[in-house]
């Protein structure tokens, strides 16, 4: 192993692959450093990759990618204990090509990526623990590993490790993230034939269907179920921010078995055999949680910078774009022999001007209101569904009466007043 590359990127996940990949295709010489057996065997993700970012990256990458189905529909549920209100859109464009988004299982596509990495010239290290930057006169100048002899040097260093990033911590870049700004989610791969998952989700082959589960998915506190199809297998999970789980004394695991035997959820799974059962964190502190992401000859990406936006279900492609910006901030930096914090705070203006940045900035409040808001999941969710029962069953009432049926019952539940704040508050938070 040479002394020093010109960068060292910690963890191969998406946003250190990225930024990897990117920098060793611009000639420079790097160090990929994953502490798994290989890129991708510990980490955790619904599994919707979308294509965008990783085309900006690999033009045509599904031509090749380990990938699992387009996904073609995207429905959206509001759950109650024995119904659903269900609203979605379905378009065959998303079939072909460009497509919009895929179905991936994280243990194949990091290892493809990482793959990809590694012919463009990276030097890809597994097995490996980065325990603590390597810092000189305030500057990083490498890091230390688990290994013998494991110190490597660079003159940058990209932390990619991921929602607990414990290196940007020992920087002092953030503290420990707070219960509110982490979601804790747990995970089943599902086995089940093609064809059952074929008829169940209305698909053909190579068509693929997502659901978010919203109310009863998580009896009612913040936080959201999903359901997605691979080719021969489903993805079923859900998660809470961990105040709530704390707050409502709710068990991860009971809550994905309360899930898997929901009445409306139990009929996509059944017959299936559980083939793997995953454990991990989200970060969504969004805007506000955004810590500190270059200091000098060092910068942080994906996760580790709490680049997820928990209401689109978007953290993959925050991590790819991160990672990117990233490797032409370096690239730049490389270029003119400067590694100083006000060189690299030029990724921070590339990610404050990018698409990333400007969507956790228009949900900064969406998480805080729902979460001091309980009403929103735990009483909309249930009258919603009572409103939709009541309209569309036909029993020779005037529809006329019903609607002002509905009215009264949600206003008398709440009062009119409080309905409408309700309203406000909920636009304020995502408009
Ligand atoms: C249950 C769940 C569902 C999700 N669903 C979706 C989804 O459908 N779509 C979407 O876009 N996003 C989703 N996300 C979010 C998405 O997974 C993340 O935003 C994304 O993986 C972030 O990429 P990353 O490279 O920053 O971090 P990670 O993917 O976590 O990668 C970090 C890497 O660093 C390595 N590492 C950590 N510490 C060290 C160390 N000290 N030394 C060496 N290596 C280290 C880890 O082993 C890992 O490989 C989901 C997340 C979860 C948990």
């Amino acid at each position: 192993m040479p002394e020093k590359f010109d960068v060292i990127v910690v963890g191969a996940g998406p946003a250190g692959t990225s930024c990897a990949y990117t920098c060793a295709k611009n000639g420079l010489n790097v160090l990929l450093i994953e502490r798994g057996e290989y890129p991708g065997a510990k980490n955790v993700m619904g599994g919707v990759l979308y294509r965008q970012q990783m085309e900006e990256l690999i033009p045509d990458f599904w031509k090749e990618a380990p990938l699992e189905r387009p996904v073609i529909e995207q429905r959206f549920w509001m759950m109650d204990k024995e119904s659903v209100l269900s609203f979605g859109y379905k378009g065959l464009e998303w079939g072909v090509e460009p497509y919009n988004n895929f179905t991936v299982l994280r243990a194949q596509f990091d290892q493809w990526f990482a793959k990809k990495a590694v012919e463009a010239g990276a030097l890809l290290i597994t097995e490996t623990v980065v325990t603590e930057c390597i810092v000189e006169d305030g500057k990083v100048v490498g890091v230390r590993t688990d290994r013998p002899d494991g110190e490597v040097f660079a003159d940058v260093v990209v932390l990619a490790d991921g929602v607990n990033s414990l290196l940007s911590k020992q920087l002092g870049f953030h503290k420990e993230f707070r219960p509110d700004e982490v979601a804790l989610t747990v995970m089943e791969v599902v086995n089940l034939p093609k064809d059952k998952i074929n008829d169940r989700f209305n698909l053909e082959d190579n068509q693929g269907c997502t659901i978010e589960i919203f109310g009863d998915s998580t009896k009612g506190n913040l936080g959201t179920a999903f359901l997605y199809t691979n080719k021969e297998s489903l993805n079923i999970g859900v998660g809470t921010t961990l105040s709530s789980m704390i707050k409502a004394k709710m068990k991860p695991y009971e809550l994905l078995d309360y899930l898997k035997n929901h009445p409306m959820v139990k009929p996509f799974i059944a017959g299936g055999e559980s083939a793997e059962y995953l454990a991990h964190l989200i970060p969504e502190g969004g805007y506000r949680s955004v810590p500190k992401v270059a200091g000098n000859g060092v910068i942080v990406v994906g996760d580790a910078a709490q680049l997820v936006n928990a209401i689109h279900r978007e953290g993959s492609n925050m991590a790819m774009h991160s990672g990117l910006l990233a490797a032409e901030t370096v690239i730049e930096a490389h270029r003119l022999g400067n590694f100083s914090q006000s060189m690299l705070n030029n990724y921070r203006e590339a990610l404050y001007n990018s698409f990333i940045i400007k969507d956790l900035e228009k949900y900064k409040d969406a998480a805080h209101t729902f979460e001091k808001y309980p009403q929103y999941f735990k009483e909309y969710v249930p009258m919603m569904n009572q409103a939709a029962s009541k309209f569309f069953t036909v029993d020779g009432t005037p529809k006329r009466d019903k609607q002002k049926q509905i009215i009264k019952n949600m206003t008398s539940q709440r009062g009119t007043l409080r309905v409408l704040q309700d309203l406000y508050r909920a636009w304020k938070a995502v408009k």
